[in-house]
């Protein structure tokens, strides 16, 4: 069985459960593809070549890409998911809660802007888990070809905020569902 790697990758405080939380629902979901996924030991976030701007005080987050993809390929995993606390970006984009490389098998996603805290709600423990699950699975589905979906209940619709988010469910739509067993065959 093929091991899709999960990458804490830390600049401050990553939340060991809600990175076991994300682990056990992709295993749950995408052991059915051959996929079985694996956590990591932490990385300290001074180990990847990343792009950090002053400005902005946020990280560009493609610069995560390559050495997470150099990670999966000397575990000779099948595919990478980083999970880290930093800030991202992407150019044009205020802020990003994810992305990923179809072509590397490698996505990211940030806890940054999941968390309670960040919009003044209470952290109950429970939210930041299903925020994180969305997104993971949402960047995996990514990874596997996916593009994003018009369905607002479908894990692939875009979340231009946290209400999108939130909105939506943690599954792919049946449509969406359908293209992942396609490539998958
Ligand atoms: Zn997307
Ligand atoms: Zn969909």
């Amino acid at each position: 069985m093929a091991r899709l790697i999960v990458v804490p990758i830390v600049l401050e405080k990553i939340e060991k459960d809600v990175v076991v939380a994300v682990a056990d629902y992709v295993e749950q979901f995408y052991s059915r593809f051959g996929l079985h996924a694996v956590i990591l030991s932490e990385i300290g976030i001074d180990n990847f070549s990343v792009e950090y701007n002053w400005n902005r005080r946020q990280f560009l987050g493609r610069t995560f890409l390559p050495t997470l993809a150099q990670i999966k390929d000397t575990l000779r995993a099948g595919a990478a998911l980083g999970i880290t606390d930093a800030d991202l970006y992407e150019k044009g984009l205020n802020f990003i809660f994810g992305l990923a490389s179809p072509y590397l098998k490698v996505a990211i996603i940030s806890l940054h802007r999941l968390r309670p805290e960040f919009y003044g709600e209470i952290n109950n423990g429970e939210l930041l888990k299903n925020r994180a699950i969305k997104e993971a699975m949402h960047e995996l589905g990514h990874v596997f070809g996916l593009e994003h979906c018009p369905n607002p209940k479908c894990v692939m619709h875009f979340s231009n905020s946290i209400l999108d988010t939130d909105l939506k469910s943690r599954e792919y739509c049946d449509n969406c569902l359908k293209k992942l067993k396609e490539v998958f065959k």
